[in-house]
């Protein structure tokens, strides 16, 4: 059954639709599981109403993707599972109108960002993963035997079986499928819980799985929250072998707690407080220009994105003057609106803990250089979840704004002298995801980007990906890496074959 659309169930007005989101086991979209909201953040309007899954329906994916391992999905040739997963791509593509307007109503971002970004990446890495086996080599080893001969070691890839995919909403259809795309070219069955702010991509991805042809149970979606609702139950669950998530640190150690008795494997891609350093050598206006957009973009919830800019003492001031009149030319209001670059944040909750950060920085003696409130808009984005970008200045590096993981549209810009002085400051964290270094010393990018205690260090760039390349971080901001050969190394494990010759 595809997904259905209904009349709206008790909030909005008659002539609005609103779409159901039901669970997707087996190949079938199923009845059961408690309704809830789903909002649209840049009008506060519910736009689908999505059903929690419980323990039963948990259990029925778990036991649905497990056939799917043992029966025709686990049993495929290499070549047909990775043309599966390229029309996979190209069905993504072929309905991108509908995923570009599913991802806008659950996240309220600029029109022109999910074009440009989420959903062409939603169909990227299907291709990228789907290439990225088919060039693999296992490694042999030739060895000596005591007697005096010989043995051959060769290795076999094997994939986990039945995997647990947690997403976040920030950047719903790409995040997931970062992770669905690598785990099933690998031969893996996966069971999705997206973020409960954000399920209607991976939902209409269920429609798309079944367009295609994919074995029933190779891909199967759970909707629901975090403790003791559907994230949870899929964690604890004995049959599932492996997880990959990606959000929270503190959601992190959660779902470690719940995995530990069963010692599943762990992919965790979490928070951060990432830094940019500016030199004085920096080309000023590339600089402004990329570190605005790393700031701003999706309005700062993006987990790549600087808090800190640390800025060496004589370009701050001009420096400080071009992020300004970047963060006042942005244009906050309806997706599909005219010039609209600016959206709203995830919900109200979140909001609330901008606005409670935007109010610590006052307290903790911060120069609001622009913003610090909410943007007064009229018409229906009057009921969105805005906040204004917002730069501060004057706040010591041991302020809780400099130390803690706000994920809004906004950044401290701190000064600094030497080169010393500014990778200290920048590795003084508990996370170590990315960062952004703007100078145009050929020495010196070298030397402060392998400097950086982070996953990912740019140099005069940022969030330039390369979908082949290591992505995730150190210290609180994650386990393991993704992309690449990377990916399919968590979602494969290698069975070593012995033959004494
Ligand atoms: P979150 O941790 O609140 O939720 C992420 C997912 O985990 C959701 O699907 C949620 O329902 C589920 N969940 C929550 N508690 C759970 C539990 N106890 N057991 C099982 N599942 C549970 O994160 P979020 O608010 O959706 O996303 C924002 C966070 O994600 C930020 O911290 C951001 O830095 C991080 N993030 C990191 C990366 C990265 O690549 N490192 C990328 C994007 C976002």
């Amino acid at each position: 059954m595809a997904t259905t659309y209904t009349r709206p169930l008790d909030t909005a007005s008659a002539d609005t639709h609103v779409r159901k989101l039901q669970n997707f086991v087996g190949g079938k979209f199923v009845e059961g599981g408690k309704p809830f909201d789903v909002v649209n953040p840049a009008t506060g309007e519910v736009h689908a109403i999505a059903h929690e899954a419980d323990a039963d329906i948990v259990d029925q994916a778990v036991k649905a993707a497990r056939a799917a391992v043992e029966g025709e999905w686990g049993n495929m040739t290499l070549a047909k599972r990775r043309a599966l997963l390229m029309r996979v791509a190209d069905r993504i593509e072929e309905r991108f109108d509908e995923f570009l307007e599913a991802e806008i109503a659950d996240t309220g971002k600029p029109h022109s960002l999910a074009h440009h970004l989420d959903i062409p990446r939603g169909a990227a890495n299907f291709r990228i993963f789907s290439d990225v086996i088919a060039s693999l080599s296992t490694e042999t080893f030739e060895m000596d035997t005591p007697d005096g001969g010989k043995a051959l070691n060769y290795a076999v890839r094997k994939p986990l079986g039945v995997v647990g995919v947690i997403s976040p909403w920030n950047l719903p259809l790409l995040l997931m499928t970062w992770k669905v795309a690598p785990a099933m070219a690998c031969g893996n069955a996966v069971i999705v819980k997206p973020s409960e702010e954000t399920p209607s991509t991976t939902t209409l991805l269920g429609e798309v799985m079944n367009e295609v042809g994919m074995p029933a149970g190779a891909f199967n979606v759970i909707h629901g929250f975090g403790p003791g609702s559907a994230g949870e139950k899929l964690v604890a669950h004995p049959g599932v072998r492996a997880l990959t998530f990606t959000g929270e640190t503190r959601t992190g150690t959660a779902i470690m707690k719940t995995a530990a008795p069963y010692v599943k494997a762990l992919s965790f891609e979490l928070g951060g407080k990432n830094s940019a350093i500016v030199f004085a050598d920096a080309d000023m206006d590339a600089a402004v220009a990329g570190l605005s957009r790393a700031v701003f973009l999706n309005t700062g919830q993006v987990c790549l994105a600087p808090e800190r800019i640390y800025v060496e003492r004589p370009v701050f001031d001009a420096f400080v003057a071009g992020m300004k009149a970047k963060a006042e030319a942005l244009k906050p209001g309806l997706p599909n609106d005219e010039g609209v670059d600016f959206g709203p944040l995830i919900s109200d909750e979140h909001r609330r803990k901008v606005l409670d950060y935007y109010a610590l920085a006052v307290a903790e003696g911060a120069t609001v250089v622009t913003g610090g409130g909410t943007p007064q808009l009229s018409g229906a984005a009057a009921n969105g979840f805005f906040v204004e970008p917002t730069i501060w200045t004057g706040l010591s590096q041991d302020a809780r704004i400099c130390r803690e993981e706000i994920f809004g549209p906004c950044c401290a810009v701190i000064p600094f002298d030497t080169e010393e002085e500014a990778v200290r400051l920048a590795n003084d964290s508990d996370y170590g995801l990315a960062s952004s270094i703007w100078t145009t010393n050929l020495s010196r990018a070298h030397r402060v980007g392998q400097a950086m205690e982070v996953g990912i260090s740019w140099v005069n760039c940022w969030f330039l990906r390369d979908l082949r390349t290591a992505f995730g971080g150190v210290k609180m901001s994650g386990i393991g890496r993704e992309g690449g050969v990377h990916s399919i190394n968590f979602y494969s494990e290698p069975t070593n074959i012995c033959i004494k010759l």
